[in-house]
């Protein structure tokens, strides 16, 4: 079997052989497949990552059968990637380097639910999870909208918010995440546990750093929830009552999102359902706060115009509110166009939506603002998505630096460097636990260009920069 990826140069049928009984995927159309994740949302991303493929994928079942992925990967010096779901927007789980991809979705028990809490293998789809802890009257603290193809262990090492954040903050705020267990790529694999404050040495590394295997999670109490839209004049009145929504006393929205109306006529599901032209608000409240909701809506001037609870949103054929959402509200737009691309942006003051309606006149026509309201260590903040009708990477540089003129932080949705997108500076603590969990290297490598300056350091050397 020659190389796939056309990097790297071993016996593929040999290390496959040497990986049995652990399935495999060789067949090379499957593993191309495999090698892809939603970096497409990108042009540039498309450009740099559309040729890069891996050589072979591994579906361990079981812890064991992953350390035994590991370790044979170890002794032959061949690049691993871990893929969950394969639904990260920066390349993530592309493999760069060619190699291994170890594919994580056959190890998917969810292994304990408890008050407040859920414990499950890295695998397990968070649909699957939801599934689980609704039978307790419990959901998941927070979830991406790609919940139904993507796996926890993806969410953990990838993800960072979603539905749930306006409730309960980021993946990476205290409690959220409770433990999270991993593997390390060495002639022996060994297990290493992280609890508390210690998670972030593992959350957000974009798998470089170890192979989680088992995660616990925080669950939250289950509410009615109602997912309510609304359509206003304009977009300064809906950022404003989004703003009002998500930090009035008295009502609990655990999601609450605003988009430009010129996005809006991309949602075909939801035609005939609201009002055309209009700017949309769209949220997630529990049923006894929706009579507060329509009463803030109609003090903001804004027309509410669907109020749905799970059942009258299947029998109404209308997909779940937050698929118009976060991400997904890019997805929508994509499905018809792909000349459309999106940005990632943090509002630098979301009560003031005088200052939004001045930037957004500055933006010009090719982009189209897309909010969601969640809350970072306690606070309401705003984070924008908008559409970008794309027209070549000076006009995006513009159009970022048009952003930092009116003080907001662009976290680059346009790298594939862990450092460069959202981070926006290298973590030295996820570098000193790469040096000691992956002393060669082997794990997804190319996604950190600070790794590549300190790798010839001992832990202890890496980790004293994150002081320095
Ligand atoms: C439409 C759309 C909407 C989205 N919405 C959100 C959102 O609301 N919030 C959000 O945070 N993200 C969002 N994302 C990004 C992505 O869906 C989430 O981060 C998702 O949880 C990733 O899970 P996955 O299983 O697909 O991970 P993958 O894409 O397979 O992997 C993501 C990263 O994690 C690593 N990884 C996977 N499994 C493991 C493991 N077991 N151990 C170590 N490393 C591992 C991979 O190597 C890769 O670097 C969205 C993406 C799309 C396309």
């Amino acid at each position: 079997m020659n190389s796939i990826s056309g990097k790297v140069f071993i016996d593929w049928d040999a290390f496959a052989a040497r990986l049995s009984p652990v399935e495999v995927i060789d067949e090379p159309a499957l593993v191309k497949k495999r090698s892809r994740d939603f970096f497409w949302y990108s042009p540039i991303l498309n450009e740099a990552l559309k040729g890069c493929f891996g050589d072979l994928v591994a579906v361990p079942k079981t812890v064991e059968e992953m350390k035994h992925c590991l370790k044979v990967a170890h002794d032959a010096e061949v690049p691993i990637v871990l893929r969950g779901g394969g639904t990260g927007n920066y390349g993530q789980s592309v493999p760069v380097e060619g190699g291994l991809i170890v594919e994580t979705t056959s190890m998917n028990r969810i292994l304990a639910v408890g008050d407040g809490f859920v414990n499950t293998e890295a695998g397990a789809l968070m649909a699957d999870i939801n599934r689980a802890l609704k039978a307790t009257g419990q959901e998941m603290a927070m979830f991406p909208s790609t919940q139904d193809i993507a796996t926890i262990g993806g969410f953990v090492a990838g993800g960072s918010v979603g539905i749930g954040s306006l409730a309960t903050g980021a993946l990476r705020e205290p409690g959220n995440l409770i433990e999270i267990k991993a593997l390390s790529v060495e002639k022996q694999p060994q297990e290493h546990v992280f609890r508390g404050e210690d998670v972030l040495k593992v959350h957000h590394a974009w798998g470089l750093n170890g192979v989680i295997t088992e995660v616990t999670l925080r669950a939250v109490a289950s509410r009615d929830w109602i997912a309510c839209m609304a359509t206003f004049d304009d977009y300064r009145s809906a950022f404003g009552a989004g703003f009002a929504a998500a930090s009035a006393n008295g009502i609990a929205p655990k999601m609450v999102s605003v988009v430009d109306a010129r996005i809006v006529e991309y949602f075909p599901r939801l035609k005939g359902h609201l009002s055309e032209g209009r700017d949309l608000l769209a949220c997630y409240v529990p049923a006894e706060d929706v009579d507060s909701v329509r009463a803030l809506i109609a003090d903001q001037g804004g027309r509410l115009e669907l109020t749905l609870g799970d059942e009258d949103r299947e029998a109404a054929g209308i997909p779940h509110v937050f698929e118009f959402c976060f991400n997904h509200t890019t997805l929508q737009v994509l499905k018809s166009d792909r000349s459309a691309t999106y940005q990632q942006v943090n509002v630098p003051d979301p009560s003031d939506a005088d200052a939004l309606a001045d930037l957004r006149q500055d933006l010009g026509d090719d982009v189209w603002t897309h909010h969601e309201f969640i809350r970072l260590g306690g606070k309401v903040v705003a984070v924008d998505l908008p559409i970008i009708w794309y027209s070549g990477k000076e006009r995006l540089d513009a159009i970022n630096r048009t952003y930092e003129a009116h003080g907001c932080s662009v976290f680059d949705a346009h790298t594939n460097e862990v450092e460069r997108g959202g981070m926006h500076t290298a973590d030295y603590t996820h570098l000193a636990w790469k040096k000691r969990l992956d002393p060669k290297g082997l794990l997804n490598s190319a996604k950190s260009a600070a790794w590549h300056q300190v790798k010839h350091l001992t832990a202890d050397e890496i980790k004293a920069k994150a002081v320095t």
